[in-house]
């Protein structure tokens, strides 16, 4: 056998380059109801399985680059469970302590996958924001009270939207070789959808981007009238913010989608049964959103979404039929079988 060209290797010095240059899939169900081409960032691709390996390596590097870590240091901060996957990642292959503090409504496996990790892990039952309980807040407290801490503060710190200007949107602008023009998805802490847009726009200012908000957010409102204003509720993890955090503040949002769990689960459900992805919710909230973004640039145009991370999160929740019956949404039809 001859022996393969050695021109292109793929093999990576440290474990934290693993993270990021994701692929970028076609998807071919979005792509006929849109009548256009969708593309997906496969971000479920990353070491942690989602997009928040990006911010965990941004926000650690930005704190030893700032002195503010040493040896040894520990990092805390409050998330709905991703951001803490991949902060406890980072945190082992450079030697902190992680202490994660996470919503007791998160999926279980989160939960699990934590603990598996070496974070410690502290629960707090699901508060409004203005709630000194709120994860935000506890997580906030623990940082100053114990030793040699830093607190990641992802909703606040702009080096989570500086992981995506600086990695995602030119990883996006190269893959779809300069020819994208439109991209879309839903804000958790915003440093996505504020990252991405602002380096796609730096490229091409022409790039239409649009949030695509779930149910019981309070984003759509105010890109659209300047209201944040919340109405309804969704189960999608990770996405759907009541206020305009520091990465949000100058995203350049120019329309807006609102997406209901049931169209984000349709998405969810045909893109694992057609095309053999396993996604989480708020990926097919994106697809979705990325449908409506298509349809409006129309026939020709080619737009990006985020697939934020893996279905595998999600068994005990997304794809299982008790879960979705007592929540009032649709089983999945192989489920029932
Ligand atoms: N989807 C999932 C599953 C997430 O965990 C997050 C992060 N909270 C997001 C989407 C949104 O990403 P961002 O925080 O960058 O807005």
């Amino acid at each position: 056998m001859t022996a393969p060209p050695t021109t292109a290797p793929d093999a990576r010095t440290s474990t934290l380059d693993l993270i990021g240059n994701t692929p970028l899939v076609l998807l071919k169900g979005p792509s006929e109801a849109a009548g256009c081409e969708i593309w997906g960032k496969c971000e479920f691709a990353n070491p942690g399985a989602s997009v928040k390996d990006r911010a965990a390596l941004w926000i650690l590097r930005d704190a030893e680059a700032k002195g503010l870590l040493q040896p040894g240091g520990t990092i805390v901060e409050g998330t709905a469970g991703n951001t803490g996957i991949g902060m406890a990642l980072v945190a082992n292959a450079r030697g902190y302590r992680t202490i994660i503090v996470m919503p007791e409504t998160q999926s279980r496996e989160k939960m699990d996958t934590l603990r598996a990790l070496g974070a410690e892990l502290v629960l707090v039952p699901a508060a409004p924001f203005s709630n000194p309980a709120h994860f935000v807040h506890t997580s906030r407290r623990l940082a100053e009270e114990t030793e040699g801490a830093i607190w990641a503060n992802q909703f606040d710190n702009i080096a989570n939207r500086k992981a995506h200007i600086e990695s995602t949107a030119p990883e996006i602008w190269q893959q779809m070789e300069g020819r994208i023009d439109g991209f879309t998805c839903a804000a958790g802490t915003g440093g996505t959808i504020a990252g991405v847009g602002m380096g796609l726009k730096a490229f091409d200012e022409n790039i239409t981007i649009a949030l695509t908000d779930p149910h019981g957010a309070a984003l759509y409102n105010y890109y659209a009238n300047g209201e944040l204003k919340a109405e309804g509720s969704s189960v999608a993890e990770g996405i759907g913010q009541g206020r305009i955090t520091a990465n949000l503040d100058g995203a350049p949002i120019d329309t807006q989608f609102r997406i209901s769990d049931e169209d984000g689960l349709h998405w969810v459900g045909r893109l694992l049964s057609e095309e053999g992805l396993c996604l989480g919710l708020s990926s097919g909230i994106n697809v979705a959103g990325a449908v409506a973004l298509g349809r409006q640039l129309g026939a020709g145009s080619r737009v990006a979404t985020i697939l934020c991370d893996t279905g595998f999160r999600y068994l005990s929740s997304l794809y299982n039929p008790g879960w979705l019956e007592a929540k009032g949404l649709p089983v999945f039809p192989w489920l029932s079988r």
